[in-house]
């Protein structure tokens, strides 16, 4: 490892040897905190105009939402034509395994009709995973590399509650215990700054992951964003966002406690655009942030693992 995390751009050209980019594809789903299962008002931060990497806008721009999978993956490859060849296509909005076995079969499978697609990314929930799911997913396992990314965002039941997110850190517990022993690469995000929580609370979070057998992390500020519930708490002066310079040695702490082998996916959230955003407002790109964190990183000269004791978990496993 040259840099001072092992970033999921490492990762991947360890895997494959060369580089692999993701397209994000929206494939229609919803989720069981939107649909009425659980309730309609979502998780208090999510809005859904705010799943809009470049390539769903450029889409969307095209008049197309809901359309094919392979044509998503068709429009993607053009625009990264120029960085690779080959590509992970990432399962992205919403709850990319609330569905029955057989639709989730149909996109999936329609995701890799295109033979330079080499992996499936899909963002889920912890309490979306039944194990016949999981059988599913773990057969793409034997083509290509498999990710399951698990948004749990705190350890913290009272946090959960508060954010609406709809299940609780054991049934998380429970996904990672059915998710570990298969064929499936995991990874987990994170929110930090979540309402109520204290530096204390987070590094806890990341603690309690880093002892558990998971693959990747990806770590999110949270960003108060125009018509959430989120918002509604924001204006009542309910609770504050982090500042950057709060933010950057915070990232740089939960780095050196992750074990080498987690593989870092994101430093920082999609820094949203300034007519969706109410806060933080740090007038900052998001590389302008990873830049920041790394040069924290040099400046203490500490790299990831350096605050890991359980040494025992740290070997890269040859899962793939
Ligand atoms: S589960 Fe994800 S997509 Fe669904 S409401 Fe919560 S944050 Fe939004």
């Amino acid at each position: 490892m040259n840099q001072r995390y092992y970033s999921f751009s490492q990762f991947l050209k360890d895997k494959f040897g060369f580089k692999v980019y993701k397209i994000p594809i929206d494939a229609g789903f919803t989720c069981p905190t939107r649909d009425g299962t659980l309730g309609y008002s979502g998780c208090t931060y999510c809005n859904a105009q705010s799943f809009s990497l470049p390539t769903f806008l450029a889409y969307r721009q095209t008049g197309r939402t809901k359309t094919s999978v392979y044509d998503q993956i068709q429009y993607g490859k053009k625009l990264l034509e120029r960085k690779s060849t080959k590509f992970l296509a990432y399962f992205q909005p919403y709850t990319n395994t609330y569905a029955d076995v057989k639709f989730l079969k149909k996109v999936y499978d329609e995701a890799l009709l295109d033979p330079d697609i080499v992996g499936l990314c899909i963002g889920t929930r912890p309490d979306c995973v039944p194990d016949e799911v999981l059988d599913l997913i773990e057969s793409y396992a034997k083509k290509c590399q498999v990710w399951l990314e698990y948004g749990l965002q705190s350890i913290h039941n009272k946090t959960l509650l508060r954010i609406n997110r709809g299940h609780n850190f054991a049934q998380f517990k429970d996904a990672i215990k059915r998710t570990r022993n298969r064929n499936i690469f995991i990874c987990v995000h994170i929110i930090l700054g979540l309402p109520d929580e204290t530096k204390k609370d987070m590094l806890e979070t990341v603690k309690t992951l880093a002892k558990m057998d998971i693959d990747g992390i990806k770590i999110h500020h949270l960003q108060v964003i125009k018509s959430t519930n989120l918002a509604k708490d924001f204006e009542k002066k309910e609770f504050k966002t982090l500042s950057i310079e709060e933010y950057i040695p915070l990232v740089s702490d939960i780095i050196e406690l992750l074990p080498p082998n987690i593989t870092i996916q994101r430093l920082v959230g999609e820094v949203l655009e300034d007519d969706m955003l109410i806060a933080p407002k740090w007038n900052l790109t998001k590389s302008e942030i990873v830049s920041r964190i790394e040069q924290e990183l040099t400046r203490r000269n500490f790299f990831q693992g350096l605050k890991f004791k359980n040494l025992k978990n740290n070997v890269l496993k040859p899962k793939f």
